[in-house]
């Protein structure tokens, strides 16, 4: 028998953008293994996924629910779930997987609504099982060396901070269409009520959060529709205050034409200031004040340990997405293998966990009320 952790996933059927990408990752390291599924909630298309992942046709079940139940009875049944579908089904989908016992990595944002995610908290802290959140970026070799450099107080106390992650694939009304991840992502009953700051706001604000160890105290956004008839946002621009008087700005949008994925994190602290991009994450700027600008590259030896410790391949050999959605993995095995042994043991601080999920919607209910009132609202 396999002495891998043993994966179950739903979401991730025919046509779907991450859930391959989570199988992808959890298997990098040789500490998971994806064994079952309800992979869509069609009965069929399940079973096909299920194929397509060379799965046992038992195990590629018709509904979460299905899949609970008889996981539970097998001696061999899985270890945790993932949560790949459309956000309205993440918290029911923890909530089922807690009450079978069974530990939860969940795709982001960590629920459809603020009220949900405090529901969800409670569960999570009630289940006192293992929870994990891919805000994916936190991955990145580059962005845990940034978030080192800020804890040593490198750069001295922060000042200003500038995040932004600019998309352009919803120029278009691309759900008029029928594209499956436009169409749910602009429906408030599948989505919740944060179009872009919902979808990629989110990663911007975990980011800007996870690197710096500061909170953000308040916010005046200001949302906007810019394709006529699309339902939710999908263009923001906010203003930020942060713990201990830094302030800053975070701009997102999925109307930025031409446009990839271009998530920039700048910080900038009394004796310097780091800079780091999404779509060339093997490089990490450092600019100091009295001295020359720094390029500090994945994989180098003079890195510190935060960032060694996420790293599998020597200078020079990109990684890149993948790698680090699997650095996330790795540290959720290693997280349930540990509370196996002692109950005790917390999860890796650097995994995203429930305390992130809950700023993050905290994050889109405050950024919509704002913008809904045209005024600075506190956290
Ligand atoms: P998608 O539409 O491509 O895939 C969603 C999948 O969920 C589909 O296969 C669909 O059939 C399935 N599904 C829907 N209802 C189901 C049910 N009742 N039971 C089982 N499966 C069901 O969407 P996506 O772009 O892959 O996004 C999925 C989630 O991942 C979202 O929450 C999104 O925010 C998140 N996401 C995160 C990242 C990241 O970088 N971490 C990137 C993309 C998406």
């Amino acid at each position: 028998m396999s002495c891998k952790l043993r994966m179950g996933m739903v979401g991730g059927g025919p046509g779907a953008f991450i859930g391959p990408v989570h199988k992808i990752a959890a298997e990098l390291d040789g500490k998971i293994e994806l064994v079952a599924g309800a992979f869509s909630q069609s009965a069929e298309r399940s079973r096909a996924a299920g194929a397509g992942f060379a799965l046992d046709p038992a195990r590629a079940y018709p509904s979460y629910e299905a899949m609970f139940e008889a996981e539970k009875l097998r001696t061999d049944g899985i270890d945790f779930v993932v949560i790949a579908t459309p956000n309205h089904l993440h918290l029911p989908v923890a909530k089922a997987a807690f009450g079978a016992g069974i530990a939860v990595m969940s795709d982001k944002p960590a629920t459809a609504t603020y009220d949900e995610v405090l529901e969800l908290e409670s569960v999570v802290n009630q289940a006192a099982l293992p929870y994990g959140l891919t805000h994916t970026y936190a991955g990145y070799s580059l962005v845990r060396e940034a978030r080192a450099l800020l804890a040593a107080g490198a750069l001295g106390p922060i000042r200003k901070v500038a995040v932004e992650y600019l998309q352009g694939w919803l120029s278009a009304p691309l759900e008029a269409s029928g594209q499956k991840q436009a169409a749910w992502r602009s429906d408030p009953a599948l989505n919740g009520p944060g179009g872009c700051i919902g979808d990629i706001g989110t990663h911007a604000f975990h980011l800007l959060e996870y690197v710096t160890g500061l909170k953000v105290t308040s916010i005046h956004a200001a949302l906007a529709t810019i394709v006529p008839g699309r339902r939710l946002d999908d263009d923001c621009n906010a203003l930020l205050r942060l713990e201990g008087g830094a302030s800053g700005t975070l701009m997102a949008s999925q109307v930025a034409a031409g446009e990839r994925n271009g998530l920039r994190l700048r910080v900038y602290g009394e004796k310097g200031s780091i800079e780091w991009r999404q779509q060339d994450p093997n490089r990490l700027s450092v600019k100091w004040l009295d001295g020359p600008e720094e390029i500090r590259h994945a994989g180098g030896s003079y890195l510190g340990a935060d960032a060694r410790a996420v790293t599998r391949l020597p200078g020079g050999h990109p990684e890149g997405y993948i790698e680090a959605f699997a650095v996330l993995y790795r540290e959720f095995a290693d997280g349930l293998i540990g509370w196996r042994q002692d109950p005790s043991q917390a999860m890796p601080v650097t995994l995203p966990g429930i305390q992130a999920g809950v700023r993050g919607m905290r994050f889109i209910e405050r950024a919509i009320e704002s913008s809904r009132t045209g005024s600075w609202v506190n956290f």
